[in-house]
């Protein structure tokens, strides 16, 4: 008896449950344009879901209208028996999917059938990613020139946004920087391709931690809206969306560890993050972060011709006043038999106060040249700034109420932050001196700290006082080396102008910020920024 032999395995799949498994979106059509098949791949990559598509007009489907005609022809001319160019061969398409975005389709038509039952058969799939790897070398090259060339760094910015725009197609893209100044965010540059209206979403300022590039600058990390829609985070995605926004990224632009802006690209499709497009971007803001850099250090270069000047201008000035003072007294002590001991005394205590302001004067330049040269070390370690600043006030209480000034405290019992203590110490002291140095009789001096309320692990510090102020148009200047703003000029308050500098250097040394408050009215306001955690 012959055995039954049995083939194992699957049978021939059916043709339908292979246009179900396929990545493809498989569409066919009739030469009038009707659809008669549609796959689950087409209805992902154009939206529409099958008894949708079913027997309706593909070019009124997913055509671009002004792509529309071109399409009609080429199915007429198909109609007429003549293949054209279209048939068998890979071609690339602009297609649009149901919520209005276009894309770039690779697709391969193939007819079959005779007379009016021909059929347009097409396979079809997304490549929108290949294209933006393939792209993306013309937008690099774009954007190294563009910096190369920019006269000034609001140049280079349009010219990056406009690379990311009209070469890589992103319908709106945006450079934000961090304005230390003003403890804000501010748009270096955006670029809105289709000149959509953008109200709501295009402000050119925002709060430190606020919106996408607020989170991608406060993290340091790559922030990616797969669909802005359905974001409740932030009132400027919902504007984004009412515009027809729908993906939002943004990368971190820096030199070194130190974040200085973000990069932010805004799409019209939902879309999940993506390593390669993240990877792209970050190499953009990689070429912006050195070219801030580059920039630094030009500044820093015309900052220190200047400094030279100051600096001999100030030792003319600063030292040698004190010293001519001293050299005086010493005459006068010396010439002075008949000098009484009161009269000794206070010769005595000149030469002491003026010895003190050189010395002080030697101290903070010495301070500066290694804390600039980066000789001088910060150590970090976990501090309780509440205790630090209680030990500080303690210290000038002294002076303060020599001038009769009311010294309030805002802290919470304990604030931990990660510093140098003798550091944040210096920075303590020479806020606080300087609040109750340049504050008249009878003014007041607060100092408050508390944990940031719009940005976790962050400390904000601040020190007002009600004295005579720094004019607005010089605080940018205020934090310059030797920089005496014409307020403590006017009043004859004496000063380096060092200590500021200082300051802010050792608070950058903590990946901080410090900046002069806006505010109306008389008096100053300090406030510093410090991470609570430690950072790389
Ligand atoms: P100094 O006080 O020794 O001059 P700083 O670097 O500490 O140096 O300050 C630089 C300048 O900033 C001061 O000369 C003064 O004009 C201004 N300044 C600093 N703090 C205050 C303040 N609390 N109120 C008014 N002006 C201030």
């Amino acid at each position: 008896m012959r055995r039954h032999e049995r083939r194992s395995g699957p049978g021939p799949l059916e043709p339908d449950a292979v246009l179900a498994v396929i990545s493809e979106a498989y569409v066919a059509v009739g030469l009038d344009g009707r659809i008669v098949e549609w796959n689950p791949a087409a209805e992902t990559t154009f939206g529409w879901r099958r008894p949708e598509a079913y027997d309706h007009d593909v070019t009124e489907l997913i055509v671009p209208r002004r792509f529309r005609a071109g399409y009609l022809a080429a199915l007429g001319r198909l109609a007429d028996g003549d293949p054209g160019r279209l048939l068998e061969r890979r071609v690339q398409l602009t297609v649009m999917h149901r919520d209005g975005h276009e894309l770039p389709v690779e697709t391969t038509l193939t007819l079959t059938g005779s007379g009016p039952d021909r059929i347009v058969h097409a396979l079809a799939h997304d490549v929108s990613a290949a294209l933006r790897g393939s792209r993306f070398t013309i937008v690099e090259a774009a954007v190294s020139r563009g910096l190369a060339e920019a006269p000034t760094s609001g140049d280079a910015a349009a010219r990056v946004v406009e690379a990311l725009g009209e070469r890589m197609g992103w319908p709106v893209s945006e450079l934000w920087l961090i304005d230390e100044q003003r403890q804000a965010l501010t748009c270096a540059a955006r670029h809105d391709r289709a000149g959509r209206d953008l109200a709501g979403f295009a402000v050119d300022e925002l709060e430190p931690g606020a919106g996408l590039p607020g989170t991608v600058v406060r993290t340091g990390r790559v922030g990616w809206i797969p669909d802005l829609s359905v974001d409740t985070d932030s009132p400027r995605s919902r504007a984004a969306a009412r515009t027809g926004l729908r993906v939002a990224v943004g990368v971190p632009i820096r030199i070194g560890a130190r974040v200085l802006g973000a990069l932010c690209v805004y799409g019209d499709r939902a879309e999940k993050p993506d390593d390669t497009l993240t990877g792209l971007l970050r190499g953009l803001a990689a070429h912006v972060g050195q070219y801030l850099e580059r920039r630094r250090a030009e500044e820093l270069a015309v900052d220190l011709a200047r400094t030279k000047d100051e600096f001999l201008s100030m030792v003319t000035h600063e030292l040698r006043n004190p010293l001519s003072v001293i050299l005086g007294t010493i005459d006068l002590l010396d010439d002075g038999d008949d000098l009484d001991p009161g009269q000794r005394r206070r010769h005595l205590q000149t030469i002491a106060r003026c010895a003190d302001r050189l010395n002080l004067m030697t101290n903070d330049l010495l301070d500066l040249a290694q804390l600039e040269s980066g000789a001088l070390t910060v150590e970090m370690a976990p501090l309780d700034l509440s205790e630090l600043l209680t030990e500080s006030i303690a210290t000038s209480t002294v002076t303060a109420e020599a001038k009769d000034l009311m010294v309030r405290v805002d802290l919470p019992p304990s604030l931990p932050v990660c510093g140098d203590p003798d550091r944040l110490r210096q920075v303590a002291d020479n806020l606080l001196s300087n609040a109750v140095k340049y504050t008249p009789q009878g003014g007041s001096v607060t100092v408050s700290a508390a944990p940031d309320a719009t940005a976790p692990d962050w400390v904000t510090w601040t020190v007002t006082d009600t004295g005579i102020g720094i004019p607005a148009e010089e605080r940018p200047r205020l934090f310059r080396r030797f920089y005496r703003a014409s307020t403590a000029v006017q009043a004859r308050i004496p000063g380096t102008g060092l200590g500021l500098v200082i300051t802010r250097t050792i608070i950058e040394r903590h990946h901080g910020t410090i900046a002069v408050a806006d505010r109306a009215g008389p008096g100053t306001t300090f406030v510093i920024r410090l991470p609570s955690k430690p950072r790389p």
